[in-house]
Order: C-alpha cells, then sequence, then structure tokens
C-alpha cells in the first residue's frame, strides 16, 4: 500500500485549479466527471502520489454535502492497494466499517471502494485498485 492520493474538496475546480497550478508548479493532468458520484475531479501528479480535487456536480452530491457541513478542505486518503477485494475481506476481518463493500468505478480507471469514517478517527479512507 502507498498513498496513492488525498482528495481535496472545493467549492470551485475553476478557481482551485488554478491555486493548485501556481502552488504545484504544473497543470492539472486529467478532469474527469463521475456522474454516479456526483463529482468533477481534476488530478496532479504529486511525486509517487496525487492530489485530487473535487467539485459538487449537483446539489444531491456528497462533496456538496461535505462543504455544507465543513468547508472547503481534505475529503478523503485513498491507499493504492494490488486486490481491493482480498483487502476489503481483511479489514472487514477486522471490524472496519465499509460505506459499500462493493467496489465500483471511481476516477482515473480505478475500483474504489470508501471506509466509513467512523471507524477509522474521523478519517474517510478509499482503497483504489488500478484497472487492469
Ligand atoms: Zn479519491
Amino acid at each position: 500500500m502507498k498513498i496513492e492520493h488525498i482528495g481535496i474538496a472545493v467549492k470551485s475546480l475553476e478557481t482551485s485549479d488554478r491555486l493548485f497550478e501556481r502552488l504545484l508548479g504544473k497543470s492539472s493532468y486529467k478532469q474527469e466527471k463521475v456522474a454516479r458520484e456526483g463529482v468533477t475531479t481534476s488530478f496532479y501528479e504529486v511525486g509517487d502520489s496525487k492530489v485530487e480535487l473535487l467539485e459538487a456536480s449537483n446539489a444531491d452530491s456528497p462533496i456538496a454535502r461535505f462543504l455544507g457541513k465543513k468547508g472547503e478542505g481534505i475529503h478523503h486518503i485513498a491507499f493504492g492497494v494490488e486486490n481491493i477485494v482480498e483487502e476489503i475481506a481483511r479489514l472487514k476481518n477486522e471490524g472496519f466499517e465499509f460505506i459499500s463493500e462493493e467496489p465500483k468505478d471511481g476516477a482515473d480507471n480505478k475500483l474504489v471502494v470508501f471506509l466509513h469514517p467512523k471507524s477509522t478517527n474521523g478519517v474517510l479512507v478509499e482503497l483504489c485498485q488500478e484497472k487492469a
């Protein structure tokens, strides 16, 4: 496992893309809408890891709810795993709770699943596996 990316909730990708371009000294390598999750994402490479900016694409989006409750900021930490199904089984066995135990298509060609933050010290944890 490694930290694959850190997800940051932002109000406006347009504004925050300009900010992160200046901060990191490079452009976003990918913008992608994930309709099912109600988000538009923008990715930056930072060494072996990435930053994923997340903008809500509708009012019911989990990102819209997060922004309403907490404002802009770190939304989740994503750990890259080799085999997401085995890792879900291992963590369930360890007593961790998942938001959904079924891996889904996420942004950036990944299968993803989220652990419930109540079982991880309030941190929303994503597991992601590169799709073949
Ligand atoms: Zn993510």
